[in-house]
Parts: structure tokens; sequence; C-alpha cells
């Protein structure tokens, strides 16, 4: 049986993890302790490990990037606030974003085939097929905005792109 929990940060989400009288994981709070532990050498207070080579699954709501840039914060030219700002008006239109480090700060975004892959799909069942133009035009918009946001290495990689800050 699942239910539904909300945490002390306000994040709601279902549990078949239930335990009477114990406590049930939140699985965003879960994940934002683990980007502080990956980007553990630039928290305040600094925390004791770090993780060079990392990724998060695949995020598919605003709230849920914002939120983990927002941990990062800043790292050389990378700044949370202006990945965010680039970033979310192309959201809708990608499948997921993976926010990690690959020793600073990378971010890939899946770029989908059907329609019913994009993050702002809401109907059920079966899309159509995305035009090979319309995909690599969702791979440009996505690289040009993170190209605003001073991401300093770019590169199509198929179904991902990756943006990457030195
Ligand atoms: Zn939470």
């Amino acid at each position: 049986m699942q239910t539904i929990n909300a945490c002390q940060r306000g994040h709601r989400y279902r549990s078949s993890l239930v335990h009477p009288g114990r406590f049930t994981p939140c699985p965003r709070c879960d994940r934002l302790t683990l980007v502080a532990l990956a980007y553990g050498d630039i928290q305040n207070p600094p925390r004791a490990c770090r993780l060079l080579d990392f990724k998060t699954e695949g995020l598919s709501s605003a709230q849920e990037v914002v939120e983990v840039l927002e941990i990062i914060g800043s790292y050389n030219r990378f700044f949370a606030n202006d990945v965010a700002r680039e970033l979310l008006p192309i959201l809708p239109k990608l499948t997921h974003v993976a926010i990690g480090r690959e020793c600073s700060p990378v971010i890939y975004a899946g770029i989908p085939y059907w329609t019913h892959q994009t993050i702002e799909w809401q109907g059920g069942g079966m899309g159509v097929r995305i035009s090979e133009e319309e995909r690599q035009s969702r791979s440009r918009q996505f690289l040009d905005a993170m190209r605003r946001a001073d991401a300093d290495e770019l590169s199509d990689e198929g179904y991902a792109v990756r943006a990457w800050w030195d």
C-alpha cells in the first residue's frame, strides 16, 4: 500500500516504505543530501567528502532542477541562478536533465524521440514521433542556453547533450 507523505521542506511523495511510527525517507531530500555530499568541499560549512564523478538520475520538474542547482550554488563561472534562468524555458521540451559533477559542474539533457517522452507531456498513451530536424533544434536550444550561462564545453552525444563548466 502506498501513502502520500510530506516532508519538512514541503515535498510531497508517495512511498510504500511504510513502517508505522517510523521515519519514511523523502526521495527529494535524500537526493539533495547526496548532491551536497558530491559538492561537499564547497558547502558551507564544508563536508568531509566529495564525489568528482557523479550524476543524479533524470530530473523532470523545474522545482527538482532548481533545488539541486541551489545546493551547488556557484562554482567558478557556474552560477545556479543563471543556469536556472536559461534552462527552465527549454526544460519542458526535454525528456529530463541529470545534474552532476565531472570534477566541476555538468548537466546532461535528454532529447526526446517521441512527444510522450517530453516533460511537458500531459496526455496518456503514445504521442507522435519528433522529426530529426526538431530534435536537432532542441539540442541546439539547450546548448545555446547553456552557452549563455557560461558553460565551457558543449557537446551533442546523440541521445543526450552535455554542458560542462570548468
Ligand atoms: Zn523532502
